[in-house]
């Protein structure tokens, strides 16, 4: 990751400024009437309710545990082994509308046993095996920072790396989501972004690190895998509607 992302990471954070406080100041500098007012903003909720229909769903995937069989610090190809009937999940929820973005903390590189460019190609065959039956990834971002690494880089305690929200703002940014209708699978409770309010449901997996009863509770519902967490997702009503709706 660049300076430019982080660069980025702070302006989708920045971007929280409530819309009011810009609006209403234009307002004053215009001087408008009360029906004028009335009217705009009738204008912008029709404005904003047709920018919201527009919008897809989003599935954010973690990585390892998730889409890949669990490893210790994958970092050769040999250690990237997408879980069973992961590129026929992950091809339904493209049929069904969603778009796919997969969110993963990388503190191998800050610990220096691989580098950005070499993840990178792990991460260009990775994506090819996963659309392999139709799938489309529409993203994959990852975080590289550790606050122990050993690389001076990347040895800090970033936004981007998960429990953090930065990836998720970022992708946010970057891919506009209709976020009620969207949906989180990972194997870990800091995949699932629990303080993000007005999503769709959390699924957390078995095959990556034991869950605790705590985790579990963390999440609207636990599978035992990939293919099992995407059956639930399209059979749950909430997920029947996005597909009714996506494109
Ligand atoms: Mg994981």
């Amino acid at each position: 990751m660049t300076d430019a992302d982080e660069e980025l990471v702070v302006d989708a954070l920045s971007a929280d400024v409530p819309d009011d406080a810009a609006s209403s100041d234009q307002s004053d500098a215009a001087a408008p009437s009360a029906d004028d007012e009335v009217a705009s903003d009738e204008r912008e909720t029709e404005a904003e309710e047709e920018c919201a229909a527009s919008l897809r769903p989003t599935v954010f995937l973690d990585r390892d545990g998730t889409l890949i069989e669990e490893r210790h610090y994958p970092v050769t190809a040999e250690d990237i082994v997408p879980v069973d009937g992961a590129a026929t999940a992950l091809a339904q929820l493209t049929r069904a509308g969603y778009q796919l973005i997969i969110l993963t903390n990388q503190s191998a590189v800050a610990r220096g046993m691989i580098s950005e460019e070499q993840l990178g190609v792990l991460h260009d065959e990775l994506i090819d095996e996963l659309t392999s039956e139709g799938a489309v990834v529409d993203a994959l971002y990852y975080a590289p920072h550790h606050p122990d690494g050993t690389h001076a880089a990347y040895s800090f305690a970033s936004p981007l790396r998960k429990p953090g929200t930065g990836m998720l703002e970022l992708a946010l940014h970057e891919h506009p989501t209709d976020l009620a209708r969207s949906a989180f699978i990972g194997d870990a409770v800091r995949d699932l972004f629990v303080g993000v309010e007005g999503t769709g449901p959390r699924i957390l997996v078995r095959t990556g690190h034991a869950l605790s009863p705590e985790d579990e509770r963390a999440a609207d519902h636990v599978a035992d895998d990939l293919v099992a967490a995407v059956e639930w997702l399209l059979s749950e009503p909430a997920a029947r509607r996005a597909t009714a709706t996506g494109t």
